[in-house]
């Protein structure tokens, strides 16, 4: 018999490309979303598709799956700088509620539950390259605290709920990912960076440029979260998914201008408070236990990012 995966979060810019991958796999995919930041674009191509349930609802409020789960993945949250802070109070409701929400339906059905945490439960950082084993240097009180701090109690929630529950967790921290799917509007670097690109407009580097991201194309992240899914039991992280070649902001702005052949040019605008100046994933414990490898070059990354922007 098919084994089901539940995916939150199934519209968002990831979660509907976990959804592709795991239908390709065989496997039954209930996918949920409340569309606060999810697309219905993202996964309108699976409408047809018999392997593939679609459920609207908010994972805040508790919620009922009425058939066997056997795996989830907790994708739904804003995720976004510019989407997490328009309504922060509901990203930390996210945060909590809705990842107790998506226990409830793990322990209720026996699944391994994943949850996705994120490098921005690591802040401003000052050890460098970011280990799994730092434990962050986050401002408990900036405007990016509902993320970080919703995401560092998101943590403990699920390996808590695991310990004290007896059940299979697994916990992921992913750095900045782009690729086909990124919604053009959510401010994020690389969609921003390409669209004003394609369209010749500046291209806005916050503060002088100089801050790094190690950025990962969707299909790499999207095959390390199969493999942590799948990952011998008891081993439930945190383990970093990404890609460890860092850039400059700067840099990456010359790098889409180039790639993109665009009359664009730079100008720099305010950093928003509390950015972190540099980020690189130490992806030593995926490497180790999870046999994982980022494989896109940035350059093969940017450019199906490009063709993905110019055809939507
Ligand atoms: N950034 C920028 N110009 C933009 C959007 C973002 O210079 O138009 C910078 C931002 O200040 C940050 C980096 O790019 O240093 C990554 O921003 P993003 O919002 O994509 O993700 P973050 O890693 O900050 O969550």
């Amino acid at each position: 018999m098919k084994k089901s995966i539940l995916i939150t979060g199934a519209a968002g810019f990831i979660g509907s490309h976990l959804c592709d991958k795991f239908i390709g796999d065989g496997f039954n995919v209930i996918g949920i979303d409340n569309f606060y930041t999810g697309s219905l674009n993202n996964i309108c191509h699976l409408k047809n598709n018999s392997c593939f349930k679609f459920i609207e609802t908010d994972i805040t409020k508790p919620f009922e799956i009425n058939e066997h789960i056997d795996y989830i993945l907790n994708f739904a949250c804003p995720a976004s700088p510019v989407a997490y802070q328009k309504d922060p109070i509901f990203t930390l409701n996210t945060c909590f509620n809705g990842v107790l929400n998506a226990l409830e339906i793990a322990k209720k059905n026996k699944a391994i539950f994943l949850q996705a945490s994120t490098s921005e439960v690591y802040g401003d950082p000052l050890e460098h390259p970011q280990k799994e084993s730092y434990w962050g240097n986050v401002n408990p009180c900036g405007v990016r605290s509902c993320y970080d701090e919703g995401k560092r109690v998101g943590e403990s929630l699920v390996f808590d709920f695991g310990r004290q529950n007896n059940f299979e967790v697994k916990v992921i921290r992913i750095f900045n990912t782009y690729g086909p799917r990124m919604d053009r509007q959510d401010g994020r670097v690389v969609s921003n960076f390409i669209v004003q690109a394609l369209n010749n407009e500046p291209i806005t580097v916050y503060g002088k440029g100089d801050q790094t991201r190690s950025i990962c194309y969707v299909s790499d992240l999207v095959s390390g979260i199969d493999k942590m899914l799948f990952s011998a039991a008891g081993f439930r992280g945190p383990v970093n998914l990404g890609s460890d070649f860092e850039i400059t902001i700067e840099d990456l702005a010359k790098k889409v201008i180039e790639l993109t052949g665009s009359k664009s040019k730079i100008v720099y605008e305010k950093l928003p408070s509390d950015d972190p100046k540099k980020r690189r994933a130490d992806l030593t414990l995926a490497r180790k236990k999870l046999g994982y490898e980022p494989k896109i070059s940035i350059d093969e990354g940017l450019k199906k990012t490009i063709d993905f922007f110019k055809q939507s």
